[in-house]
This record gives C-alpha cells, sequence and structure tokens, in this order.
C-alpha cells in the first residue's frame, strides 16, 4: 500500500442542509444563494407519484415557480441529456434543482456541463467530456436534493451518462458536476422499495470501502470512509428488513452522503470500474452490478493492502478487535458475500444474463474497465487477463 499522499485537493457543496425535514429548507438555501428561477429535474415516477410535491411545495410556498423536466431514465443516457441541455439553452432558468435517485441528480449535472461546452465550443457532445477531460465549466449550478441512499452523487464531482453509440458508460469528472448545494433529507427515502433500498445501500458501501483502500486515500477521506462503513454496515439490513425504521433510513442516507464525499476526495477503484461495463451491456442498476462484484473483487485485492481491508472489515462489523489483520480481512470478503445473500443480490445468471453474452463481452468489458481509470487506484492493480477471468468469478457467483 503506498503511503498517503502529502498533498490532497478536498471539495464539497458549498451548503449541505442535512437531517428530517431539510427538504422544507431548499427556498431558503436557494436564496442564500441568489437563486430564483430553478428548472427541477426529477425522473416520472417522481411526478406519478407525486413525491416531487415534497420539492415543488417549498418553492411554491415561497413564491418561486419552479419548472419541470422529469424526461430523465434510470442510468441516463447521452440523448436524454441531449434533450434537457436544449431545453436548458431555451429556457431562462438560473440554476437546476435535481430532486430524485443517482439518475436525475447526474442527468441534471451532464445537462449543465454539455449547456456550457456547446455554448462555449468545448464540445458538442456529453462524449467529449468524458475522463481524462475536466468537466469544469458549468452552464447553472447544480442543487441537489437525493431520494435515495444512495450514490452519494449529491456530493461528488461525477457524473455518468452511457454513450447509447458506443454502448460504454462514461465517467464525467469535474468541478461542474460538484452540486453546489445538497438538501440531504431522510425523509424522502421511506417509499424506496426493497431491491433499490438494498442496491443503494451496496453501492454506498463500496463507495466507503474503495476511498478507504484507494490508492488515492487521505487522512481526510478516511475518516468518512470509516464514519460511512460504521453507519452502513450497522443499518443496511435493518433498513432492507424495515422500510419504515426511521433510526436505520436516518443513517443509512448520512453513511451514504459521507461515502459520496470520501471517494469525490479519494477515489473508487477496481469494483467501479468493472461495474460500469456490466450496466453498460446488460442494464443492471449501478448498484447491483457493484454487489454482485463487490465480494470477489475485494477477496482479488486482500493482499496488497490487508491492514486497510483489515480495518474495514472491523468497521462495517464482521471481524473483532481482537482478529488479526489476516483473520479480520478474510472476514470481509466473507461477510461481503453473506451481506449479498441476506439482500438476495442475483448473480449475473440469476438475474437474467445469457452465458453465452457474458462470455462474448468479456474483452470489450475489460478494456473499458481499464480505459476508466478507476482500476488503477485499486490497491492490486489488475492486468486485462486478470480482469477477464474477475467476470467469470462473478459469473460463476463463486465469490
Ligand atoms: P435511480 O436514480 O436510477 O433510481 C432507481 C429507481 O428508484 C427509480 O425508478 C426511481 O424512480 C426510484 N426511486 C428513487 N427514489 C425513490 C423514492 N424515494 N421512493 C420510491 N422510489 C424511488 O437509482 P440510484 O441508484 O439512486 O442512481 C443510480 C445512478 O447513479 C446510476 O446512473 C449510477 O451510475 C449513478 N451514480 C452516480 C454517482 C456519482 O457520483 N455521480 C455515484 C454512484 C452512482
Amino acid at each position: 500500500m503506498t503511503a498517503a499522499p502529502v498533498l490532497a485537493t478536498l471539495v464539497h457543496p458549498r451548503i449541505m442542509v442535512v437531517g428530517g425535514g431539510a427538504v422544507r429548507e431548499l427556498p431558503g438555501v436557494l436564496a442564500k444563494l441568489g437563486l430564483s428561477r430553478p428548472l427541477v429535474v426529477t425522473d416520472p415516477y417522481m411526478v406519478s407519484s407525486g413525491l416531487v410535491r415534497r420539492c415543488l411545495e417549498p418553492m411554491e410556498a415561497a413564491g418561486l415557480h419552479p419548472a419541470v423536466f422529469s424526461d430523465t431514465v434510470p442510468e441516463p443516457t447521452d440523448v436524454v441529456i441531449d434533450a434537457g441541455a436544449a431545453l436548458l439553452a431555451a429556457g431562462s432558468y438560473d440554476c437546476l434543482v435535481a430532486f430524485g435517485g443517482g439518475s436525475p441528480i447526474d442527468t441534471a449535472k451532464a445537462m449543465t456541463i454539455l449547456a456550457s461546452g456547446r455554448a462555449s465550443g468545448a464540445g458538442a457532445h456529453m462524449r467529449d467530456f468524458k475522463v481524462p477531460v475536466a468537466a469544469d465549466a458549468a452552464a447553472l449550478p447544480v442543487i441537489a436534493v437525493p431520494t435515495t441512499a444512495g450514490t452519494g452523487s449529491e456530493a461528488t464531482r461525477f457524473t455518468v451518462i452511457t454513450d447509447t453509440e458506443r454502448g460504454e458508460k462514461m465517467l464525467i469528472a469535474g468541478m461542474a458536476a460538484l452540486p453546489l448545494a445538497a438538501v440531504v433529507d431522510y425523509e424522502l427515502t421511506f417509499t424506496v422499495p426493497r431491491r433499490i433500498t438494498a442496491d443503494t445501500g451496496v453501492d454506498s458501501l463500496t463507495h466507503a470501502l474503495e476511498a478507504y483502500v484507494s490508492r488515492r486515500a487521505n487522512p481526510y477521506s478516511d475518516v468518512q470512509a470509516m464514519a460511512a462503513m460504521r453507519l452502513i454496515g450497522a443499518n443496511l439490513r435493518i433498513a432492507y428488513a424495515e422500510p419504515d425504521n426511521a433510526r436505520a433510513r436516518e443513517a443509512m442516507m448520512l453513511g451514504a452522503m459521507q461515502a459520496g464525499i470520501a471517494f469525490t476526495n479519494s477515489s473508487v477503484a477496481l469494483v467501479h470500474g468493472m461495474s460500469r461495463p456490466i450496466g453498460a451491456h446488460f442494464h443492471v442498476p449501478h448498484g447491483l452490478s457493484n454487489a454482485m462484484l463487490l465480494p470477489a473483487i475485494t477477496r482479488f485485492g486482500l493482499e496488497a493492502a490487508e491492514a486497510r481491508y483489515a480495518t474495514a472489515a472491523r468497521t462495517v462489523g464482521c471481524a473483532l478487535d481482537r482478529d488479526s489483520d489476516a483473520v479480520a480481512a478474510g472476514k470481509l470478503a466473507e461477510g461481503l458475500a453473506q451481506l449479498n445473500r441476506d439482500l438476495d443480490v442475483p448473480t449475473p445468471g440469476a438475474f437474467g444474463i445469457g452465458k453465452a453474452d457474458w462470455d462474448a463481452r468479456l474483452e470489450v468489458m475489460a478494456d473499458q474497465a481499464l480505459a476508466s481509470g478507476s482500476p488503477g487506484n485499486n490497491p492490486r492493480v489488475p492486468t486485462k487477463e486478470e480482469i477477464v477471468a474477475l467476470y467469470g468469478v462473478v459469473w460463476s457467483g463463486n465469490s
């Protein structure tokens, strides 16, 4: 394991309002920032279920007239971003309020990046902004209001957009993707269905663990990652089993946010690198593909950062203080596999992916994983052949 870098650039939203009822503070946050013409970016379910009213009503009560763009899709695509950026360019908004899970939040981030790129001539298509390009220029600021716990996107400088022509889930990173403010209200998550509670919760856990073992970890990201692992380790199963458990929902929302802060100030690693291609090729929701990968990829890296994985194991609650590092690290891989069983995480085959299809994409998925840069942050940096072999392990569910 490399030593922590001596220099770390730390980033956060400028304002974060966190806690039960926080969404009612949204108009006050906008006022503090001098913003008054919001375009709310959300998804069709938020509108049909009426949940979006939780966001609109406080703004309307404050005399604002928010417009709504709800033509977003889960795991956002460049096609949706095109439409959203055109809407932005044609309107007279002064901010985007992203209300929903990671998909609407990432959509809003990408809309503002693309609208700015088109206006300045920096780029006309979303792929013009994928890493290693720095997406630093935004047309308008984003205020993020997450409704899942979650991607942590409310606190990250990333957005993930699918290139539909090339079948690639692109990572886009830069200051333009970092929300100006976040309003983080766990009371918005009581309606999240069990499967999505599980998948988004494992996504958060993966963020925290990868931030902690990353080669780019630093003392600040460590604190956030440890806090997140403690909260998620103690509460994910409870939130899954008892959707109305306020304490568990609150802990998960805070954990997800802290995990987002952790990885945006450190990085993600091999799980995320291998997860995006599974999402792009087989339409597996992001948290679920992370969950499928997490035990096997953790096992692959254990020896390269045994002490770190051991600390993580003790922090999430699957090893004892008195366990040696070797024992504790081993318990982490087993504990993550058990968590998948407890959360009914399917194997790729049980999810409905055909073995021949999976095998036919192994080479291209491994290439895309490597090209994203994320595997380079892993404690054990894999070769392409090792990534192909790991996809094989994940297929068999032998993790
Ligand atoms: P999502 O936003 O796609 O939502 C999943 C489903 O849950 C949708 O049908 C949605 O309508 C529903 N839902 C959301 N909130 C709900 C609520 N309160 N009650 C009932 N239903 C609700 O899922 P997600 O996992 O939050 O986000 C996934 C996306 O986030 C992916 O595109 C992934 O790549 C991205 N992501 C981004 C970052 C980042 O840093 N930008 C990090 C991780 C993941």
